[in-house]
This record gives structure tokens, sequence and C-alpha cells, in this order.
């Protein structure tokens, strides 16, 4: 597929497109995204700008497949969750076979401050496949920052949410919400489920969002904040008119970037909609993940691949990156995660 002509033959619809034509399939294929989380809207993402053309493919994610997953991570099978493999990496695997002509990067990692910046080297655009306001007002700064588009999105239940940001040019996540909702005052996708079907209307509207800024198109862009509710047909475009002076705003304003500065946000956290804790580790220390499996033989049931380490112990399951980051699950204490970690992963 590395003939020229062929790398335009499979958008050839896409292309027939006006507003696209062969000057945005060009700009397409020449442009870089981060997908920032690679669950539900990060899959039909990147398996929508994939198919689209998007260049190259920059995932990232922390946590690897369940079961429960299946219902609306469109990228994942039930193989994946048996060679117990990352999603980031399972995506890309995917990814490869649908378009063998793109660049896939995939990362496992909690995205925070102090990976962000490295996260977003080189990149035209951010997409906000995450599951929480901590993550998002880490992307708000970083962007800001770079001066990056970033484009937000949000599932809860049958509803979602969108706004698309350019910086300087438009309101931003923190002109629109001057902080994150307090923990515990939202419902999550834990007390309210998710429905698929919205997940793909939020995502797919990100992407062609994101299609519009790669192409050249920014006069394209939804100015509004998109809210949908798809069980109450339900659709909304809220006007961002009266955020537009930007001037009360941190972010756009101050140039004050608490969650990039790491003032704000710890991702050591309890999962949402998960009995488990994410516990991380200070900083990028490796961890030998065979030296491990030696150590615990005899502990607990192991079970390892090269992306991870598994240890069934004390009625917990601990799954351990080689970056020292554990997910602990049949827990939401995160004291009692962390002591199952001392014990026997070490400090
Ligand atoms: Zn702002």
């Amino acid at each position: 597929m590395s003939d020229a002509k062929d790398q335009l033959d499979r958008y050839v619809r896409q292309i027939r497109f006006a507003p696209l034509g062969e000057a945005g399939q060009r700009r397409l294929l020449a442009s870089r995204a981060l997908i920032c989380g690679c669950g539900a809207l990060g899959t039909v993402l990147a398996n929508t700008l994939a198919r689209a053309g998007v260049g190259k493919l920059r995932l990232v994610d922390r946590d690897f497949i369940e079961l429960n997953n299946l219902q609306r991570q469109v990228l994942f099978d039930e193989q994946d969750i048996a060679n117990n493999l990352p999603k980031t990496v399972a995506a890309a695997n995917k990814l490869r076979a649908i378009n063998s002509a793109i660049e896939i990067e995939p990362i496992v990692a909690d995205v925070d401050h102090r990976n962000i910046l490295a996260l977003c080297d080189g990149v035209d655009i951010i997409l906000d496949g995450t599951d929480n306001f901590e993550t998002r007002f880490l992307l708000n700064d970083v962007a800001m920052k770079l001066g990056i588009p970033w484009v937000y999105g949000g599932c809860l239940g049958a509803e979602g949410q969108t706004m698309t940001i350019l910086p300087g040019e438009t309101p931003c996540l923190r002109c629109l919400m001057p902080e994150p909702p307090p923990a515990g005052a939202t419902p999550t996708c834990d007390t309210a489920g998710i429905v698929g079907p919205v997940i793909n209307v939020i995502a797919s509207i990100e992407s062609l969002e994101a299609i519009k800024i790669l192409s050249g198109h920014r006069e394209a862009i939804q100015r509004a904040l998109f809210t949908i509710d798809l069980w109450d047909n339900r659709v909304r475009q809220v006007k961002l008119d009266a955020l537009s002076d930007r001037s009360a705003c941190p972010a756009c304003s101050q140039r004050e970037f608490p969650w990039l500065d790491g003032q704000r946000g710890s991702h050591t956290a309890v999962l949402c909609g998960r009995n488990a804790v994410q516990l991380t580790q200070p900083d990028g220390q490796r961890l030998s993940l065979d030296a491990l499996a030696t150590k615990l033989a005899g502990v607990g049931q192991v079970s390892r691949n090269a992306f991870l380490l598994r240890l069934s112990v004390d009625d917990c399951v601990l799954t351990v990156f080689p970056d020292g980051r554990a997910i602990v699950a049949g827990t939401d204490d995160i004291a009692a995660a962390r002591t199952l970690y001392a014990k026997y992963i070490g400090n």
C-alpha cells in the first residue's frame, strides 16, 4: 500500500465530498492527532480517524480490557481480554489491520502533568477520550499553553456533550466551567450507566471536528456546546457568546495552568465504575516484570505478558505495569490498595 495512488484511492468517497477534496485529504495524511483515553470515546475516535486517513495517531491509555468494556469499546474483542492486552496495544493491532498506510503509536500510561508535554510533542490536535474532569482540565491547560486545538467530549447514561476549543479564538473549557465538578457531586458511569449509541454520536462529532481542523477548515467548526439526550430525544446547541470575551478566565486571560504545573490533580484514584484503585509512582522508575514474576512465584497466582504482570492474592488482583503503576481490583479503599502494593510489589 505504499503506492501514492493507492494511498488516495481508499479515501475516494471522502475526497468526493467537496469541502474536503484532494487537498483536504492530503492535509489529513500529513497531520498528527493525540487521542487521550482509548476506551469508549477513544476507540470510536481512533477507528474513525484511522479510516479517514489522519497520518499519525498517538493513542494513550492507562488500562487493560475487561469484559464489560465490549458493550461500547468498538476496537476490542474477547481474544484481547484472553491475551491480557492493554487497551492501546489491542487498539493499535486492529487499526493497523484497518489502515496500514498510517502510523499508529500506542502508549500505555496514565496521562498526568509529568508526561503530557511529551505526549503532545508534534501533534496538531488533542482529542478527549477520557472519563474524568481532572484529565480534561489538564488537557485544557496544555492545549492553551501550547496553542493546540482540542475537542472535549463526555457521555453518561444516554446523554453526551462536546465542545471544540481553538486556543486564543474560542472559549476554553475553563471559560465554560471554572472548576471541575467536585468528586461525588455528579453521577458517574458507575451510578448512571451508559449506552453505546450516545458514545458513537459524540465521538463521531469530535472526529469530524478534528477532520475540519486538520484539513484546514476551521471556519466550519461548531462554535457552541453541543448536548444530546438520545433517550429523551433532545438536542441542544448552547451558544457560547456570553463567554466570548474570555477576560475572566484564568487559562485564557491570566495564562495560569495549575493542572499542567502539577499544583492541581492527583492520579492516585478510585477508578470510575470499578471496584478498583490506581496507584502511580513518583518518577518514571522502571520495574522489571521478569524479576517481579520470579519474586512473586509462590505468593499468589501470577501471569504476565510483555505489557503487564497480574497477581491474584488476598482476594484482590494487582495489575502492574513496567512504569511501576498498578491497578488494584477488588477494593475501592486507597489505603488498602497501597498496603497490598507495598507488601507485594515494593515501594
Ligand atoms: Zn478560557
